[in-house]
């Protein structure tokens, strides 16, 4: 595996945040992706008392070659899961959530019924917390799309991850245009909500590729982007081809907002989640005028094709 750059090697103590926040997930059974997934920010963020919650169990039905997130069989969502999620919202006293999951492509819906129990048990416990729920592709499903919606995070984000050329070699079992979609998808049931997706960079995508990636996401009506550098999570996952430097994170950002997006953040350590609540602010902030660029700019209908898609079964 590569040598990691200077500006990737994070030192940090832990403070009494961070303990409270591990005893209080143990006590509650809770995941976070900021364990299962390795997340190199994982101190500074606990530190800090935040935390990414990670629902639907801690085992992926998908084996995804970039992700340290465990693969493998799961049992059914936990009924009591959501109210402990918002048990911990509480307790930790959080004015902004943000909920992800594993995939779950065993279950008829995706798990999207156990995202919107989830955001109501918040809603009900802590009503003046803002919700960001960070989804996976549901295989297409858009009736689990409108589930989501229905339930009305503040900020409902999916990771396309990488340029669509990359997808066999890094998520085989993802489909670029069925991710797009899904944001294209939630834009038309919804044209104010804030719609947010990432990318990891150093994959071995060109530049070009990135500004594909781009227009087709503000094009599907994306207004939030976060561009962080992929860390390979062990030498079994695909290997980084570059480290993206600090600078060129930081040419990405400026591009990106001249392109349109609302909300950018472009650095190595970004992950889609780090610092979600003021990523959430400043895209507010830009925002311009009545409608603003929360509104679709429309994608062909051809790229909102939907491959794969659960809605066959549960029809
Ligand atoms: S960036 Fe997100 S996943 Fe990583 S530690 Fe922070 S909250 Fe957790």
């Amino acid at each position: 595996m590569k040598t990691k750059p200077p500006w990737l090697r994070v030192r940090l103590g832990l403070n009494e945040n961070f303990l409270f926040l591990k005893r209080l997930l143990l006590d509650l059974g809770l995941h976070t992706v900021c364990e299962q997934a390795n997340c190199p920010n994982a101190v500074e963020c606990w530190n800090r008392r935040t935390a990414t919650f990670l629902i639907l169990g801690d085992r992926c039905s998908r084996d995804c070659n970039f992700c340290a997130v465990a693969h493998g069989p799961e049992g059914p969502p936990e009924a009591d899961e959501p109210e402990r999620v918002s048990e911990a919202v509480r307790l930790m006293g959080l004015s902004f959530v943000v909920i992800t999951s594993v995939t779950r492509d065993d279950l008829r819906d995706g798990g999207a019924s156990h995202f919107a129990d989830t955001i109501a048990a918040i809603r009900r416990m802590s009503p003046q917390a803002l919700v960001e729920v960070l989804v996976p592709d549901f295989n297409g499903s858009q009736q689990a799309v409108e589930r989501i919606t229905m339930a009305s995070p503040d900020v409902l984000g999916h990771n396309v991850e990488t340029v669509a050329r990359l997808y066999s070699a890094v998520r085989p079992g993802a489909d670029y245009r069925r991710s797009l979609g899904l944001l294209a998808h939630a834009r038309r049931l919804d044209n104010r909500m804030p719609l947010k997706s990432g990318l990891m960079l150093g994959l071995g995508e060109s530049r070009d590729e990135v500004e594909r990636v781009l227009e087709d996401l503000l094009a599907a009506g994306c207004t939030i982007l976060t561009l962080g550098q992929y860390l390979q999570p062990t030498s079994g996952h695909v290997p980084v081809e570059r480290f993206v430097s600090p600078e060129e994170f930081g040419k990405w950002r400026e591009k990106a907002l001249a392109m349109g997006f609302s909300g950018v953040a472009s650095a190595p350590l970004v992950r889609s989640s780090y610092h979600a609540m003021e990523l959430y602010m400043k895209g507010k902030e830009r925002m311009a005028g009545p409608g603003g660029p929360w509104l679709a700019h429309g994608l062909p209908e051809e790229a909102l094709k939907v491959p794969g898609s659960l809605d066959k079964q549960t029809n």
